[in-house]
């Protein structure tokens, strides 16, 4: 038994620089034709001259694989100049409120002096990427933060505003509620809960944020995945941390899915009998929400065993050891 995607798209992934980046580009241009490229580097990728520098380093990591990143500047208050000369270069600039996650420590303290980069924005038709989390109890922090994509999609109307790696039923259900409003998911928040990752003995590999939420969380992401939902997007945030950096005291946050998961998708779609809205998942809906032509790339998978690596270099994957039902043809 076969399995055929046509030009997979991975709409959030991290990319690192230097070795890493050797290490990971060429794993996720295995398998996707094209990735949204996020912008978190010390320092951030905040201006056009460093996207246009971190976008050849990334094309000289792929190698000669057909991928094409999809950049983005980290946000700060651009000018209309700055904005403008962009425009052509970025799908979209990503927000992270100021120390959330992995090297966001120069993001946004306070949203309201974002406003008017975003009002350009919005009028540049330049989409804003979101991490939405706000800087309260870690369960609480995703859905606290609704109340802010509600006031931005309501003060920004013909902004295009994508949640990214949303974790909760209650943002899912946001999303029916403003048009401009999209969302990506990961894999690793439809297959775990916070149960998987301190439920039992710690697994640090499971370690992110978002944190994974309660198993009615991952249902509802699961379902809408499942249904190809035409405002969700596949994003895998695969986020690689070198192994000493995940087995310690201080754990890096980050779960490294890229190599495995389209594998790992179709077992999960064909588990659940949807494997007909894999392609719109993964692409389909990728494509018309950011009006995107990415390069042909057909990926054939097979029904055969596939063992996942211990490593990719110094990176542990998830599922690391484990046997999955689907592999790519001729690996
Ligand atoms: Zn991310």
């Amino acid at each position: 038994m076969t399995f055929e995607l046509q030009s997979p798209l991975d709409m959030h992934i991290h990319l690192r620089e230097g070795a890493m980046l050797k290490t990971v580009a060429p794993l996720s241009a295995g398998t996707f034709a094209g990735g949204v490229v996020m912008p978190n580097l010390v320092p951030p990728v905040d201006s056009l001259a460093r996207l246009q520098a971190y976008r050849e380093e990334v094309l000289a990591g792929v190698g000669d694989a057909v991928f094409e990143p999809y950049m983005t500047l980290f946000f700060r208050n651009y000018t209309r100049e700055e904005l403008e000369a962009a425009r052509d270069h970025v799908i979209g600039i990503k927000l992270y409120p100021a120390g959330v996650t992995t090297n966001s420590e120069a993001g946004v303290a306070v949203l309201e002096e974002a406003e008017p980069t975003m009002a350009i924005m919005e009028e540049l038709s330049i989409p804003l990427l979101v991490h939405g989390e706000s800087g309260g109890f870690v369960m609480d922090r995703e859905h606290e933060f609704l109340s802010v994509y509600e006031h931005i999609a309501t003060r920004f109307p013909q902004l295009t505003i994508i949640m990214e790696h949303i974790t909760t039923a209650s943002a899912l259900a946001l999303l029916d509620r403003f048009e401009k409003l999209h969302a990506t998911v990961t894999l690793h928040h439809l297959l775990v809960t916070l149960d998987d990752v301190a439920g039992g003995l710690l697994d640090p590999h499971l370690f992110c944020k978002p944190i994974p939420k309660r198993p009615e969380d991952r249902s509802a992401l699961l379902a809408a995945a499942l249904a190809a939902h035409p405002r969700l997007m596949f994003g895998s945030d695969s986020a690689p941390h070198p192994v000493d950096q995940k087995e310690c005291c201080g754990c890096a946050a980050g779960v490294f899915t890229a190599p495995i998961a389209v594998q790992v998708l179709v077992e999960l779609f064909e588990a659940h009998d949807r494997l007909d809205r894999l392609q719109d998942f993964i692409s389909g809906n990728a494509q018309r929400i950011y009006g995107l032509h990415p390069p042909e790339k057909t990926v054939l998978l097979e029904k055969a065993d596939f063992t996942v690596p211990a490593r990719y270099g110094d990176v542990v994957p998830i599922k690391a050891g484990q046997t999955l039902s689907w592999s790519l043809s001729g690996s």
